[in-house]
């Protein structure tokens, strides 16, 4: 016994401490700032090379809602007109606002990213539980959002976590880019959840069929008609993004 608990205390603390402001190293790709001042006129090779279409031109801009966040943007240009920053907080409850125009900065964006509301604070600021429902993603979103409940982001500490049940559930978290064959699935688990409900689409496939949205086998009927409360981008979202949006939505720092 003694050995043991000799062993833990070594162990030491094995979560980050403060998520709210944890860091990420300069090599993570989060935010992209644009200056499209440096951009060399009638240039397009940052568009040509996207494998997202993310990119708009005159006025530039990135959508990091279909972004896959591969740099090569920012690589290919050579003028500096896009870079990308280690801020990864990146939700918003606005599918509009994750279209980065020139010029606009990570704190003005954060700004109003988020709109919190009363309602979701009261019933879910103390436990939050979903559903994730993987409508043919990769594996990379899965693997991310299961790591947001091991020991080193523990996002049970703050009352969320993953259910094996809709019905024990009170949101549907979607990731992938919603094939036909998922389509039916990812319905009849949202419509398992009882109401009220919150619906988060994680990644950039589930936000706008990311690198597959052209594919004819999607079937992305649900977005027209069902109401997306939060959007968290990334390929796949960083943990710390997914739980820090969370956090931010349900207002529980
Ligand atoms: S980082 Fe994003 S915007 Fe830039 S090329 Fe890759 S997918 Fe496109
Ligand atoms: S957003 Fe990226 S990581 Fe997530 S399912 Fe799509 S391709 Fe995979």
């Amino acid at each position: 016994m003694l050995d043991l608990i000799k062993l833990r205390n070594r162990h030491g603390y094995q979560s980050i401490r403060d998520i709210p402001n944890a860091k990420l190293s300069g090599m993570h790709r989060g935010f992209p700032v644009i200056d499209e001042s440096k951009c060399m006129d009638d240039c397009q090779k940052c568009s040509d090379i996207c494998p997202a279409s993310a990119i708009s031109l005159k006025p530039l801009s990135i959508d990091i809602g279909k972004c896959t966040f591969c740099g090569e943007c920012e690589r290919v240009c050579g003028y500096g007109s896009v870079k990308f920053i280690n801020e990864y907080k990146s939700g918003s409850t606005d599918r509009e606002k994750l279209i980065i125009t020139s010029n606009k900065s990570f704190e003005e964006f954060r700004k109003d990213a988020i709109i919190k509301r009363k309602e979701i604070h009261k019933l879910f600021g103390r436990s939050l539980k979903f559903r994730q429902v993987s409508a043919a993603g990769c594996n990379g979103c899965e693997m991310e959002l299961a790591a947001c409940s091991n020991v080193n982001f523990d996002m049970g500490r703050f009352g969320i976590d993953f259910v094996a049940s809709p019905r024990h559930a009170d949101g549907v978290v979607i990731t992938g880019p919603v094939s036909k064959n998922m389509a039916p699935a990812l319905m009849d688990a949202f419509n398992s959840v009882n109401e009220p409900k919150i619906v988060i689409a994680a990644g950039a496939c589930a936000i706008s069929g990311g690198i597959f949205a052209e594919s004819d086998e999607l079937n992305r009927k649900f977005f027209d008609e069902i109401k997306i409360d939060l959007y968290i981008p990334g390929c796949p979202p960083h943990p710390l993004n997914f739980i820090n949006s969370v956090l931010d939505f349900i207002r529980k720092k």
